[in-house]
């Protein structure tokens, strides 16, 4: 069916990240095709996925036997053996797949994927090992930062907001920090308004550039 199969994605290594990656797209409502060399790995996601195949990724001919060139979308998650992830990048290239995501270990790992063809390369271990520094050395309890110096994070509101408004507290003028979001308590985010007012225990979703979010956090 290729209708399913344009809004399907193959996702190819079902290690951890491949997995995790795999079991969040069936949550978002997405087509899966599985493919591992792991016989117990393929049985184990057998019920969880749209489809998953025992087979060798690295061989053109046993994807294009799959289907794999119908979907339009497909990762790579094979880390640790660079020459399966490479050649099966290679694969997925010659079937015309047109949005080619990999998993890289490392950098130079990285720019070989990119030489051979992947669209997007992704680094989890270097990106969560620099969200997690933001974490624990700040007092930020999430943390997200995009390519461009530009952050939004969560943290506790600062003493001197307690009992005012946000327009009151003027954070934005004050700290360079715009408030995204309000947590109180026990009840769901809301969008920050300027009527909003801050309560002790209430938690802020505040986006800015990168070092003004961790000054204002660090201060809280
Ligand atoms: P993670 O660190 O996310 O667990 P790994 O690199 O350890 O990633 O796991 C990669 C997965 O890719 C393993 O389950 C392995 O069986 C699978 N794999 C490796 N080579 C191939 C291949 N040529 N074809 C299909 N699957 C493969």
């Amino acid at each position: 069916n290729t209708s399913s199969a344009e809004d399907g994605v193959v996702v190819i290594g079902l290690g951890r990240f491949g997995s995790a990656l795999a079991e969040s797209l069936i949550h978002l409502g997405h087509e899966v095709l599985g493919i591992d060399e792991d016989a117990h790995l393929v049985q184990s996601w057998a019920d969880r996925l749209t489809h998953v195949v025992q087979a060798d990724a690295t061989s053109t001919e046993t994807l294009r036997r799959l289907g794999v060139h119908e979907f339009a979308r497909a990762v790579v998650g094979i880390g640790s053996d660079l020459e399966a992830s490479v050649l099966t990048v290679l694969a997925l290239n010659e079937l015309g797949v047109r949005e080619i995501w990999a998993k890289a270990n490392g950098s130079r790992h990285g720019r070989i994927l990119e030489r051979t063809g992947a669209h997007h390369v992704v680094y989890p271990e270097a990106a969560m090992g620099e969200r997690v520094a933001h974490l624990v050395t700040g007092k930020m309890i999430d943390f997200i930062e995009f390519d461009d110096g530009f952050a939004i994070g969560k943290t506790r509101a600062p003493r001197e907001a307690e009992g005012r408004t946000l327009a009151e507290c003027a954070l934005r003028s004050k700290y360079g920090v715009t408030v995204v979001g309000v947590k109180r308590p026990k009840t769901d985010f809301t969008y920050a308004r300027p009527e909003t007012t801050i309560r002790p225990g209430d938690l802020l979703i505040v986006s800015g550039p990168t070092k003004l979010v961790e000054a204002f956090a660090a201060r809280t």
